[in-house]
């Protein structure tokens, strides 16, 4: 299985997941349509699902011309996303597997972002190879998502179990923020030599117009302040020393950032 990234939109990412052996596609949180269609029409592929995280417009935007064009594919969503999901037509909980082309992806409820959304987790296929993490807007590179349907409590759970992920996983999330996520970062973090690296070659990177994403799940565990709330840096730099609190009055800064 081969990850296509896609831009769209200003600064989202759709990912297109390709097996060049079937001469199938599967399509995470398809902003729109158009670049998808473009991709497939070069690869000659046949669209067999979209993934969907969660809701969000910039998630959901392609999804009724993609079902237009590839009326046999399969629309998955999570369970609590019924009715908001543009042609939903399986309802996924924590604990799920779905599978494409060779692979199964284990589905994690992560809540937060809003009341629904979901992740979508590929183990890797062999031992020392990357597993896939498609989280939407949950865990961004150097960020989390806002806050819109969900507590501070659920955010922490929802994280806990991305960062119980190994570090050897490829983090696909669906936006460009990682700058800015580190710029913020670095005023909570300062002191964190790995941060400081990681954001002058995030710098050089944008400076190139190269994308940041993915990113290691190990390089967030160590850089991203939203995967950071045990650590006393961070406690001291909210003056809290409770983690669920400290995650909020960080999450709290970064609105206002
Ligand atoms: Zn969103
Ligand atoms: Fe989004």
């Amino acid at each position: 299985m081969q990850v296509i990234r896609l831009e769209a939109l200003s600064d989202n990412y759709i990912f297109l997941l390709y097996d060049a052996e079937q001469n199938i596609a599967a399509v995470v949180d398809p902003a729109e349509a158009e670049p998808v269609l473009k991709q497939l029409t070069q690869l000659n592929a046949v669209l067999v699902a979209i993934f969907n995280t969660h809701h969000h417009g910039d998630h959901v935007g392609g999804n009724q011309q993609l079902i237009q064009k590839f009326p046999q594919l399969t629309v998955y969503g999570g369970a609590e996303d019924r009715g908001r999901i543009p042609g939903q037509q399986v309802f996924l909980q924590q604990g799920d597997r779905i599978q494409f082309s060779s692979r199964t992806a284990e589905v994690i409820f992560v809540p937060g972002h809003t009341r629904a959304h979901i992740a979508y987790y590929f183990p890797p296929e062999n031992l020392g190879e990357t597993g896939e993490l498609f989280c939407g807007d949950t865990l961004f590179a150097g960020g989390c998502g806002r806050l819109f349907e969900g507590t501070p409590t659920q955010m922490v759970d929802s994280l806990s179990k991305i960062r119980a992920l190994p570090d050897n996983t490829r983090v696909w999330c669906a936006h460009e923020y990682t700058l800015s996520n580190l710029k913020f970062a670095l005023t909570v973090d300062g002191d964190n030599a790995d941060l400081q690296r990681r954001y002058d070659e995030v710098t050089v990177a944008r400076n190139h117009q190269e994308a940041t994403i993915p990113s290691l799940l190990g390089v967030e565990k160590r850089t991203n302040p939203f995967l950071r709330w045990e650590q006393k840096a961070l406690q001291l730099a909210v003056k809290s020393s409770d983690p669920v609190q400290t995650f909020a009055r960080i999450r709290g800064m970064k609105d206002k950032f």
